[in-house]
C-alpha cells in the first residue's frame, strides 16, 4: 500500500543495489512507483550510479560500505524529472537484484 496515494501496489520488500562506484543503495520496493507516479527525485549520486555505473556483485567489493537508504519519503520530498531512460534502467536493475536474492537463498 502506498502511503501517498493509498493505492495498493505490489512491493517485494527492499531493493539493494551495489555499484562499482563503491556505493550501495537500499530502496523501498515502492521506489519505482514513487518516481513514476509521484515524481520523486532520487539523490543525484544515485541517479548517476544508475545511469553511468555498473552493478557489482557484493562479493567482488573488497570493502563493504555502509548502505545508503533512500526513498523512505517523509511528509515532503523533492520532486523533479529523472534523466531519460532512468526508470527503465532502474527497473531492470531492481528485477535482477530480486532474482539474485532469490537464487542465493
Ligand atoms: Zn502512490
Amino acid at each position: 500500500m502506498c502511503p501517498y496515494c493509498l493505492t495498493y501496489k505490489e512491493s517485494r520488500g527492499e531493493i539493494k543495489l551495489t555499484f562499482r562506484s563503491g556505493r550501495t543503495w537500499i530502496l523501498p520496493g515502492l521506489a519505482l512507483h514513487y518516481i513514476a507516479d509521484h515524481g520523486w527525485l532520487p539523490p543525484r549520486d544515485f541517479m548517476h550510479d544508475v545511469m553511468h555505473s555498473e552493478i557489482a556483485a557484493v562479493a567482488e567489493m573488497k570493502i563493504l560500505l555502509i548502505p545508503i537508504r533512500i526513498g523512505n519519503l517523509g511528509n515532503s520530498f523533492r520532486v523533479g524529472d529523472t534523466p531519460p531512460g532512468f526508470l527503465e534502467k532502474l527497473e531492470s536493475m531492481a528485477s535482477e537484484a530480486y532474482q539474485e536474492e532469490f537464487c542465493s537463498s
